[in-house]
C-alpha cells in the first residue's frame, strides 16, 4: 500500500514526507487502518518491519481530528522496555509533530525525576516513558491519567520479561477508562504472559500478525 491511501491529515503526512516513504510495510499496511478507525490492536511482525510509524502515525493523526476527551493531558502514553528504544521512539515522534502544537515529553529511568516532574507541568500531549519510572511520576501524583486516549505498548514481551508486568498493570488501571484506545506490539503473540496482558488491557482488539503463520 501507499502511504496516501490512507487519508492521514494533510499536516502530518507533510512532516512524514520527511522520512521519504511511499510505500507502506505490511505491519502499517495492516495496522494503520484499523487504529485510524479507533480499534484496539493486537500486533506482531518481526524486527525492523516499521512498527514504530504503524502506531506513531495513527496517534498523531489522532490528536488532529479528535478533540480531546478531557482537559487533562497525555492524550497519548508510548511504554518501551528500555532507554535506547524509548529514545529512537521519541525522535521519530518529534520529526512527526516538528512545528505544530503538539508537545512531548521523554520519561526515563535514571534521569533527574525533579526536572521530569517540571516537564509533565507543561501538560505534554504525548510522553514517551519506560514503565517503572512512569509508575513513579503517577504514585507521586506527578502526572493524572484520566485524560488519556491512547495507550501504546511497544515491545511489550519484552517488557514483560524485564519485569514490568506489576508496572504495566497499575498504568492501565489509572488510564483505565472506556474510551481509551490500546495499541498492542509485542514480537511474539504465541506466550501465555503476553496474552493473559492483552485481554486485560485491549478491548476486542483487531489481531494482526505478519510472518508467524497466525
Ligand atoms: P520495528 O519496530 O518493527 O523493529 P522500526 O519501526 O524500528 O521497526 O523500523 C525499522 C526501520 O525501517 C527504521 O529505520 C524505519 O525508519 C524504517 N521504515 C519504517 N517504515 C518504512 C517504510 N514504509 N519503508 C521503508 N523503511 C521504513
Ligand atoms: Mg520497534
Amino acid at each position: 500500500m501507499l502511504f496516501s491511501e490512507f487519508d492521514l491529515d494533510s499536516r502530518l503526512m507533510k512532516s512524514f514526507g520527511h522520512f521519504g516513504f511511499e510505500h507502506t510495510t505490511e505491519i502499517q499496511a495492516r495496522a494503520i487502518p484499523e487504529a485510524m478507525a479507533g480499534k484496539d490492536l493486537l500486533a506482531s511482525s518481526k524486527t525492523g518491519s516499521g512498527k514504530t510509524l504503524a502506531y506513531l502515525l495513527p496517534a498523531v493523526h489522532r490528536l488532529y481530528t479528535r478533540k480531546a476527551l478531557a482537559k487533562r493531558d497525555p492524550r497519548v502514553l508510548i511504554l518501551v522496555p528500555t532507554r535506547e528504544l524509548a529514545k529512537q521512539v521519541y525522535a521519530t515522534l518529534r520529526t512527526l509533530i516538528a512545528g505544530t502544537r503538539f508537545s512531548s515529553i521523554l520519561v526515563l529511568g535514571g534521569e533527574n525525576f525533579n526536572d521530569q516532574h517540571k516537564n509533565f507541568q507543561k501538560d505534554p500531549h504525548f510522553v514517551v516513558a519506560t514503565p517503572g519510572r512512569m509508575v513513579d511520576h503517577l504514585k507521586q501524583r506527578n502526572v493524572f491519567l484520566e485524560g488519556l486516549e491512547m495507550l501504546i505498548l511497544d515491545e511489550a514481551d519484552r517488557m514483560l520479561d524485564l519485569g514490568f508486568a506489576a508496572d504495566l498493570r497499575a498504568i492501565n488501571n489509572a488510564a483505565n477508562h472506556r474510551r481509551r484506545q490500546t495499541l498492542f506490539f509485542s514480537a511474539t503473540l504465541d506466550d501465555t504472559e503476553v496474552n493473559e496482558l492483552a485481554q486485560e488491557l485491549l478491548y476486542e482488539p483487531v489481531r494482526v500478525a505478519i510472518g508467524h503463520g497466525q
